[in-house]
């Protein structure tokens, strides 16, 4: 069945995250009687590993925005800046069953989903690519760049890496690898570049562009 994209699925149990628990020890008499223990509590859970992109995956499947690969670029934007990325905001899910407490997956808390509910209802509303790109740019950010302010059109096309401009390229070789080996399969617009000429310059993607960079074409998106 086809559904409509509800950021308000992750306070939702489900399996968001990654995470451990372990079961308290059983002291009832209930097996040696013949009869199952129904006495077992979740002593403890841990969330163990966060991947964004999966988030993302799980959130947008069976809806009608599923294709929609810019929306779903910007949505991980904002996630991966987000307290969603942060172990801490995530809470495994606890329920009674009929053996007991049990684990039943994870949710994102409250105030989480509230504070991203604001931008991506923004991104919702945006129907044209520059704007939505603006808004997953902005709030990564804090604010907009000067040079974005006046961008009116956002395309996607298809360039050699080689080709592409990296200011700031002190920052650039100082990238952990770690961050730069996550991108290597990413689906979506390797960076966003900025048109200054008749060349690209990069402003957002960094990590990705380097992840990508001996591949004979990548597709990006342009910002005039
Ligand atoms: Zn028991």
């Amino acid at each position: 069945m086809v559904k409509k994209f509800d950021i308000h699925q992750l306070s939702q149990p489900s399996s968001w995250v990654e995470y451990d628990s372990e079961m308290s020890d059983c002291h009832c008499d209930a097996r040696r009687n013949g009869d199952y223990c129904r006495c077992k509590t979740v002593a403890s859970t841990k969330i163990t590993e966060i991947c964004i992109p999966e988030i993302v995956n799980l959130l947008f499947k069976n809806t009608e925005e599923n294709n929609d690969k810019l929306l779903k670029y910007c949505v991980n934007r904002i996630l991966t800046y987000s307290s969603a990325n942060e172990k801490e905001h995530w809470i495994v899910s606890v329920s009674n069953g009929y053996y007991g407490q049990e684990t039943d997956g994870t949710y994102l808390d409250y105030s989480t989903v509230g504070k991203l509910s604001i931008p991506i209802s923004e991104l919702l509303e945006s129907k044209s690519l520059h704007q939505r790109v603006l808004i997953a740019l902005e709030w990564e950010y804090g604010y907009l760049l000067d040079s974005l302010k006046d961008i009116k059109s956002c395309t996607e096309v298809s360039v050699d890496p080689a080709e592409i401009i990296v200011p700031q390229q002190e920052y650039y070789r100082k990238m952990d690898k770690e961050a730069i080996e996550q991108y290597k399969d990413f689906d979506g617009p390797i960076c966003i570049c900025l048109k200054v000429g008749d060349a690209y310059k990069v402003v957002d993607g960094y990590h990705r562009l380097q992840a990508n960079i001996d591949k004979s074409s990548i597709n990006i998106l342009v910002l005039e």
